[in-house]
Order: C-alpha cells, then sequence, then structure tokens
C-alpha cells in the first residue's frame, strides 16, 4: 500500500473527533490493506512495533529539526519558527518539504512497509552499542532520507509517528471495533478483545481476523511473550470487599512492591513490569531465584517483588526499589544494596494457560510447584476466611508489618488480562493518590531558571483517547526532583510557547492531593486542590483515568 493511502486516512481520522466515525474510517482502511494490513494497524495506532516490544524510535524535536533541516536544506532557525507559530513539528516538516531548497535527483513513492522498516532500523539501532552521538546521527540520516522522499503531507504524518505525537484519538479499543467491523459485521468484538489481551499485539490479532474467526479464537498465551496484568478494585471496607469477592476469599498481604510477571520457558527465565517491560537484566537475583525455587519448567507466575533493607531485614517501599527498575549500570552493586524478596501470588500458565480455572486451584497449583525460602522467594501470606474478624486481624497485622494493606480476591474467578473486573480488591487505608501524566511544563525564572517548575498533571480519557489536564503542581519538590524532570521531560517537548511548554506524556508521577472540585477551568472538569508530588511511577505508562478522577469527586461526597 502506498504510504499516502494511509495518509488520506489519517487525515480523515484528523477531521472528527466522533468515535463511531473513526471506526468506520479505520474498517474501511483495514478492509483494504490487505498483505500491509498488520503494518497499517500498527501505524494506525502510531506504533511501528507490537506494545511488547521493546525498540523505542528515541528521537527528540531536537533532534527532529536537525532531521528536517538536513532533508529539506532549510535553516533550523526558520522550522523552529513555523513549530512554534503552528505548535506541532510535523507541520512544520510540511511546509519545509513544500518549499525545499534540495532536490533528490531520483525519489521514490514511500509504502507503507518502507516506512515501517525504515522506522524500525532506526529503533533497532539502539542494540548497537554506538556512542549517543553516532547512533543518533545514524538516526537522523535514516529518517532524512524518508522525509525527502516524502511529500509535504507525508512529512506530516512521518513527524508525528517518528515523534510518538500522531494523536488521532484512536485508542485500542477503537482498532478492535474496526477490525470487528471490517472482518466480522461487528459482532466479534469480545473475540477481539480476548485474542488481543493475550498476545498484547494488534498487528497479530489482525492477521488473525483475515484468516477468520477460528483463528481469531487460537490465538493463546505465548511464553515470553508478556501479557496485561489483571488489575484491583478499590474497596473501603472488609464488608464492601466480601460484596464483590464473594464468600469465603482469599485475604493477602497487599505488599508494597513492583508488580513482576515471570516468564519461564524450558528453564530459562524473563521477568517483565506491569508496563509490559522487559526487566530481566535489571534482576539477576530474581533470575536466580525462580531458576533454584520454581519447579515447573515452563510456567507464568504473577508475583510482587518487594526489596528490603539488607542491614535488619525490614521492608522498604517501592519508591527505593523502582530505582533498580530502570538501572541499566552498576546492576550487581544495586542488588546488594536494594535486595529483593520474590512475592508470588499466581499462577496463569503450567505447560498449559490455567486463566479459565478458578483461582483456588491457581493458588494451589503455585505452591506446588515452588519451594519457599525465606528472602529469597515466598508465595504471599494468604488466608482463606469468611469472618470478617479474622480479616481484620490479618489487616492490622499486614499494616503494622509495614505493607499497605490487604487484597481480597474472589476464589472462584478466573484470571482476566487487563481487567479491573472486582475478582480482586485492594482495601487500604490511606487516602487514594492518583497516578497523573506530566502533560505540560513551565520554565522556571529566577533561582530556577532553567529548569521546568509549575507542571500540568492530565489524567486520560478513555473515550477520546487524549488526556485532560486536572491540576497543576509547583510545591512538593526538592532541587533535584525539579533537575531530574527537568531532564526526563526535555526530550518530550513537543510545544512551546512563551515559558510554557507541552510535553507528550511520558512521565508519570503519583500525586497526593486535599481534595478535588469540580472547575470549569481544566479540560478535564476536575481540579485537583494542592497537588504535591509523592513519587515517580516508573513502572507505569498510562495516566489514571478521568473515569476513575469522577469515581473519587463522587466518593468524597
Ligand atoms: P496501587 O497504587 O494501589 O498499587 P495500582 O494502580 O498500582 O495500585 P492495582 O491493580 O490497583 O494497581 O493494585 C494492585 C497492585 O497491588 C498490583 O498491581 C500489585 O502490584 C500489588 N500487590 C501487592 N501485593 C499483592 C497481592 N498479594 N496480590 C495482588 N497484587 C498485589
Amino acid at each position: 500500500m502506498k504510504y499516502s493511502k494511509l495518509v488520506e486516512t489519517y487525515q480523515q481520522l484528523d477531521q472528527t473527533q466522533a468515535t463511531l466515525e473513526k471506526t468506520d474510517i479505520l474498517a474501511e482502511l483495514f478492509k483494504e490493506s490487505d498483505e500491509d494490513l498488520e503494518h497499517v494497524v500498527l501505524l494506525a495506532l502510531g506504533r511501528i512495533y507490537p506494545e511488547w516490544m521493546e525498540p523505542e524510535i528515541g528521537v527528540s524535536s531536537q533532534t527532529m529539526i536537525d532531521v528536517i533541516h538536513q532533508a529539506t536544506g532549510r535553516g533550523k532557525d526558520e522550522i523552529e519558527e513555523v513549530w512554534k507559530e503552528k505548535g506541532d513539528l510535523g507541520f512544520a516538516a510540511e511546509e519545509m518539504v513544500k518549499n525545499k531548497t534540495q532536490q533528490k535527483l531520483m525519489s521514490k513513492t514511500l509504502t507503507v512497509e518502507m516506512v515501517v522498516d525504515r522506522l524500525r532500523k532506526v529503533a533497532e539501532m539502539d542494540k548497537e552499542g554506538l556512542s549517543q552521538s553516532v547512533n543518533q546521527d545514524k538516526k537522523k540520516k535514516e529518517i532524512a532520507d524518508l522525509i525527502s522522499n516524502a511529500e509535504p503531507v507525508e512529512a506530516r504524518y512521518i513527524t508525528r509517528t517518528v515523534l510518538n505525537h500522531l494523536r488521532l484519538g484512536i485508542g485500542e479499543g477503537t482498532v478492535r471495533d474496526a477490525l470487528d467491523e471490517a472482518f466480522f459485521n461487528g459482532e466479534h468484538s469480545e473475540d477481539i478483545q480476548r485474542a488481543y489481551d493475550f498476545t498484547n499485539d494488534f498487528s497479530r490479532v489482525a492477521k488473525a481476523c483475515q484468516e477468520g474467526l477460528e483463528e481469531v479464537n487460537s490465538l493463546d498465551i505465548e511464553l515470553f511473550r508478556p501479557i496485561k496484568s489483571m488489575l484491583a478494585k478499590k474497596v473501603d471496607t472488609i464488608e464492601e470487599g466480601f460484596d464483590t469477592v464473594g464468600k469465603p476469599a482469599a485475604i493477602d498481604y497487599k505488599y508494597d512492591g513492583m508488580r513482576a510477571q515471570i516468564h519461564v520457558k524450558d528453564g530459562d527465565v524473563k521477568v517483565f513490569t506491569r508496563r509490559l517491560e522487559d526487566v530481566t537484566k535489571q534482576f539477576p537475583d530474581v533470575v536466580k531465584a525462580v531458576e533454584e525455587n520454581v519447579k515447573s519448567e515452563n510456567c507464568i507466575i504473577d508475583s510482587e517483588i518487594v526489596g528490603y533493607n539488607p542491614e535488619d531485614g525490614s521492608t522498604i517501599p517501592f519508591q527505593r526499589l523502582s530505582k533498580r527498575i530502570k538501572r541499566k549500570y552498576d546492576i550487581q552493586k544495586l542488588k546488594k544494596e536494594i535486595p529483593v524478596e520474590v512475592r508470588p501470588f499466581d499462577l496463569i500458565y503450567d505447560e498449559e494457560s490455567l486463566l479459565n480455572q478458578p483461582y483456588r486451584e491457581r493458588w494451589e497449583k503455585l505452591n506446588n510447584s515452588i519451594e519457599e525460602e525465606e528472602k529469597i522467594l515466598r508465595s504471599v501470606d494468604h488466608e482463606e476466611t469468611s469472618e470478617e474478624e479474622k480479616v481484620q486481624e490479618m489487616q492490622q497485622k499486614s499494616l503494622s508489618d509495614g505493607h499497605e494493606g490487604i487484597m481480597m480476591k474472589s476464589l472462584d474467578a478466573e484470571y482476566k488480562p487487563g481487567s479491573r473486573v472486582g475478582y480482586m480488591v485492594k482495601l487500604k487505608p490511606v487516602m487514594e493518590t492518583l497516578d497523573l501524566a506530566i502533560i505540560g511544563a513551565k520554565w522556571s525564572e529566577g533561582r530556577r531558571s532553567g529548569w521546568l517548575g509549575r507542571l500540568y498533571l492530565g489524567c486520560y480519557d478513555e473515550e477520546n483517547d487524549e488526556y485532560l489536564e486536572v491540576g497543576r503542581m509547583a510545591t512538593g519538590l526538592t532541587d533535584k526532583q525539579f533537575q531530574e524532570i527537568t531532564e526526563k521531560l526535555k526530550p518530550l517537548i513537543t510545544k512551546e510557547e512563551g515559558r510554557k511548554v507541552e510535553v507528550r506524556p511520558e512521565v508519570i508521577v503519583e500525586a497526593e492531593y486535599e481534595e478535588i472540585q469540580k472547575s470549569p477551568e481544566y479540560t478535564s472538569g476536575y481540579a485537583l486542590r494542592f497537588p504535591r508530588m509523592k513519587q515517580f511511577r516508573e513502572d507505569k505508562d498510562e495516566a489514571d483515568s478521568l473515569e476513575k478522577v469522577k469515581g473519587l469527586y463522587e466518593d468524597q461526597k
């Protein structure tokens, strides 16, 4: 398929806000995509790889300005000026290509395949171990070659794809429904959703859709490809917990650690976060613990990795443990400073998928397949009861041991990937915080000039796939945190106007606040009063939803 065909569709999608219309437009495109469908589906989501795969293009707006300059011969100042004026580097690229001073002797017509191949090549460069400057130069050259072959409007969308800033308002639900409409007359969205939950890969699901419903339903879990974790609903009382999960229920301690999905394939181990990131290299101690204490040769364990103080063995909060998630060097040293214990709580796969088995059986199988060893690997503290008093006792013990509270789980429930269905609930005494994306910031003046200060926080509107502002945070941050935030945000800047910048919503922070108020001033319609920074959530890549904000607002009343 010509890339220009996809770009036509992008333009149509840009012109409508209505989800149903977007679904129809996409469904038409999918029907016509034939052998390009796998790529087209990814590009429609603004991706070049399925969600669970690691490589990222890794190019900032500043680098993209160099690229446009290389490809078109237009001055960087000019490019920056149009960027500021139009608020989007995509438009700037389009303008520059329209009036480029450099002409290629022989330009090629871009195809969808060429664009994906080239951008994948760029993303893979990070693996080559090149120095930062050589790596960036090579990336620039590859993307510049694409831009110099692009028509103006194609350059707009290539630029946005590179910067991970397509903003078409297309979420996973829209792609699911469009596939359903294109291949099954809109009758099998549940089957498609199931296939997606298992594979985390719409390109694969799309291919199966082309082949038929049987193929869609045959897609299953595969080892070493993470699936979405089942999430918990929040309850305020033990009674509410029992109402949700039934009696008797399993009661676990809720640890303040890192969710880890551990895969064992023919005895080899991989560790994934709930963002589906592969963190095996960062946790050699977890790999060893699993190699030595898990009997099954092919399984998936759902677990919490809990950090502890090496001096006295006491549990440390997630905030300190999170240092280990991103760290690519000094791993052995950090492993000693922040040792961890693996606390498995579910078994999703054991030579075959266990998703449809009741939790009671999965729990039993889990315990049969591990050998417990203190401070290395032990299943979570767990009781099964119908008595509120017993639950209360566990809750108090959990809190006095320094944990977060308890989880209550339905013994009969299956495992539902990616859902907050209420098969497990969390009960913790502290006020619910919100995990929000930083969507903008302001350059500071005075002592902190050169740093991004005031932070604009956004929640995620699932229906329209966009971030809406819900608060501004300027306090509660140390100088070190301001510095850290500036470093994190700089490469994500998409627009600058005066002192204000907009950034891609990739940095998630956990915010505390006094209360939630209704506010017409903020795009979400709600405002946090006195939001304060609690910590970065390195383990998350999506903010809490607008629905959650609404729910918390209602709960306050
Ligand atoms: P929170 O900030 O409260 O951890 P969250 O948004 O990260 O919430 P939830 O699904 O709402 O995630 O809460 C469940 C989380 O609690 C799990 O993702 C897991 O990391 C953690 N957890 C700790 N102990 C357990 C346990 N025994 N069983 C299940 N999850 C546990």
